[in-house]
């Protein structure tokens, strides 16, 4: 369970703001955003076959035309076209800013993996084709969580799976939970899909979908009785007197 609280004194996620807790004080950003900057990579190693498959305007899977046509009208979609490529590794990468317009989404991503192995002194793996780097971000982003560039990165992914999503339809659904929140007792928890934790919006809690499995089988009973003696005081209060 990772709650809000307490905070070491002045630091900040340089992400979310909030003030980071004694035992994150190392880093430039909290778990929360930590583990929200995960499942993005996780989601953007589903959703980029997904990209793929979304290519031809029929949806049918792409006819071979990676490098598309000059003149309309196009056989694929534009949108998707500029997100698919160009990604040829080796390229001048856009980490810095220097870039104008959208990057495409392998070009982003091989972009970060190139500055996270260069900020460790490593050598990157070779880039093969079908491959993408998002493993290789998961497996180093406890070190990216220390870099003062952890913000850049996260407004990039944030911007890259908000244009993939958009194209692929498939934006992770927010399921309401009914439990309240064992922290701040507010019904806020909500669980969404490809994320490890349920999350309590007015709170910040996050609790793992087994500790809220706990928590709902603790607490439910009790709170569905409470319900049942509500109900059935209201209709006695309500009743007529002879
Ligand atoms: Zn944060
Ligand atoms: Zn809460």
């Amino acid at each position: 369970m990772i709650t809000t609280a307490p905070a070491a004194p002045g630091a900040r996620c340089l992400i979310c703001l909030h003030p980071l807790r004694t035992e994150e004080a190392h880093r430039t950003a909290c778990d929360r955003c930590g583990h929200r900057i995960r499942a993005w990579l996780r989601e953007l190693h589903r959703q980029l076959p997904l990209l793929t498959a979304s290519l031809s305007r029929d949806t049918a899977p792409a006819q071979g035309r990676p490098g598309g046509r000059a003149h309309a009208p196009l056989p694929v979609r534009e949108d998707v076209l500029s997100l698919l490529g160009p990604a040829a590794p080796g390229t001048v990468r856009d980490t810095r800013g220097d870039q104008s317009g959208p990057a495409p989404a392998l070009a982003v991503i091989h972009a970060w993996a190139e500055r996270l192995a260069e900020a460790r002194d490593k050598r990157l793996p070779p880039y093969r084709p079908g491959h993408d780097y998002t493993r290789y971000l998961a497996a180093h982003l406890p070190y990216a969580l220390t870099r003062d560039w952890i913000a850049d990165l996260h407004t990039e992914l944030a911007e890259l799976i908000g244009r993939i999503r958009a194209i692929t339809r498939t934006t992770p659904q927010r399921r309401p939970q009914p439990a309240p929140c064992p922290s701040c007792q507010s019904f806020g928890l909500v669980a969404e899909d490809w994320q490890p934790y349920t999350e309590c919006t007015t709170c910040g809690l996050l609790l793992t979908r087994a500790e809220y499995s706990d928590h709902h089988a603790r607490v439910m009973p009790g709170l569905y009785r409470m319900g049942l003696r509500l109900t059935l005081a209201r209709h006695t209060t309500t009743e007529p007197t002879p």
